[in-house]
């Protein structure tokens, strides 16, 4: 089965106020080493099973930016020799205005790297400097026109809304300004202020307050409309991709997630399904340098590596929950009735009469009786997903 591969990259100039990701500042004196340990990995997984399809490699990070053009060779040319990369790969590299330039940006290219997500976050300036991020708007608007020069025909834009101090029409500024760039996608999120971070500090001492729910709703209704009347199919809760008659722009790696299918996690931090089990590697970097340093990497049973805290086994109940949480998140796609039955050889409507039938009285989920029996999220059931999947749980 065709399997996705995620790459994290752990590395970041500095932290902005809001983040709490697997990424620290002040180590990229540790890539090259880094580097080493990710190819360790990638060696040791394909060994245990030879010839995996993969049909999309995502760098995310982190600022996977930061990794120099003949790292990145040495990494993918790893790939190809332990697995089978689909000739249509999808791959992609997040990246942060502020650290791209054109030469860059055409090198990625040439090595293969077909999608780019770039992290512009807002278009307005108050808001970059309130996130404490590194580049301004111009840094922003550069690397897209960069990456444009460069042949990159698939864009992704990450933008943030619901920031403490912004209004509804801040936030409009920022998107319709956002979708003058006219690229191919965009995952947008609302903001979450998480403990550890200077913003959750601001807020515990009165400094800012959460974000008003209403406003935030009004806000995701916007979002909704605007793309949508912009040309951009709203395929999954915080994603849009543009529609075209003759290409797909839905993000391929994350379908894969969504979709319940197969993925590998490779690097500190990063996660994994496949075979039946989930894998979680260890957090940082010295830690998973020394994990990959060990004096005999032997193979492992498939996905096992040597990086791995964690290795489950993942029981049936599990998976079909999984399947129906993540599922769902796909607003137009919902969950296949015939998917269900193939995977699990048992009828969703069986397993999970009970949740089903209470989401469908409250007004949450739907049956779309189209070539094919699925089941979906309602407009209202996309404002109130959250506790849609609470049902599944
Ligand atoms: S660039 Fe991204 S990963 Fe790095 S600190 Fe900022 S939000 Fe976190």
């Amino acid at each position: 089965m065709n399997h996705s591969l995620y790459i994290h990259i752990p590395f970041c100039r500095h932290r902005c106020h809001y983040c709490d990701f697997n990424t620290y500042a002040g180590q990229s004196g540790l890539i090259p080493a880094y580097v080493d340990a990710l190819i360790d990995e990638l060696r040791i997984v394909s060994l245990a099973k030879q010839d995996i399809p993969i049909h999309s490699i995502y760098f995310g990070g982190g600022t996977p930016s930061l990794i120099t053009v003949p790292l990145y060779k040495k990494i993918l040319n790893s790939i190809k020799a332990g697995f089978k990369l689909g000739s249509d790969c999808e791959i992609s590299l997040e990246a942060n205005p502020g650290t791209l330039n054109q030469e860059y940006l055409s090198d990625l290219y040439g090595l293969g790297f077909n999608r780019i997500s770039i992290g512009v976050q807002s278009l307005d300036p108050f808001d970059l400097v309130r996130l404490d991020r590194i580049h301004s708007i111009w840094d922003a608007l550069e690397s897209i026109h960069h990456a444009r020069l460069a042949g990159f025909n698939n864009i992704n834009l990450d933008l943030i809304f619901a920031l403490p101090w912004q209004d509804l029409e801040t936030w409009k500024k920022t998107l319709l300004r956002a979708i003058d760039l006219s690229p191919e996608h965009f995952s947008i999120y609302s903001l979450i202020i998480e403990p550890g971070t200077p913003l959750f500090n601001w807020y515990q001492n009165g400094l800012i307050k959460q974000q008003d729910q209403d406003l935030e709703a009004d806000m995701y209704e916007l979002t909704i409309e605007t793309l949508e009347n912009s040309g951009y199919g709203h395929y999954e809760i915080s994603n849009w991709a543009k529609k075209d008659e003759n290409q797909d722009f839905r993000g391929r790696h994350n379908l894969q997630y969504w979709l319940g299918y197969p993925y590998l996690g490779v690097g500190a931090g990063a996660h994994g399904f496949s075979n039946g089990f989930r894998t979680v590697n260890t957090l940082t970097i010295l830690d998973y340098i020394k994990h990959l340093s060990q004096v005999n990497l032997l193979p492992m049973p498939f996905p096992g590596t040597p990086a791995q805290i964690s290795m489950d086994a993942i029981d049936l109940k599990t998976q079909m929950s999984d399947f129906m949480m993540v599922g769902l998140r796909l607003v137009e796609e919902g969950v296949s009735e015939r998917r269900f039955r193939n995977l699990f050889g048992r009828s969703m409507t069986e397993i999970f009469s009970q949740e089903i039938i209470g989401l469908i009285d409250q007004g949450l989920i739907e049956w779309s009786e189209g070539e094919e029996r699925k089941l979906h999220l309602t407009r209202r059931g996309i404002f109130l997903a959250n506790r849609v999947f609470m049902a599944f749980v």
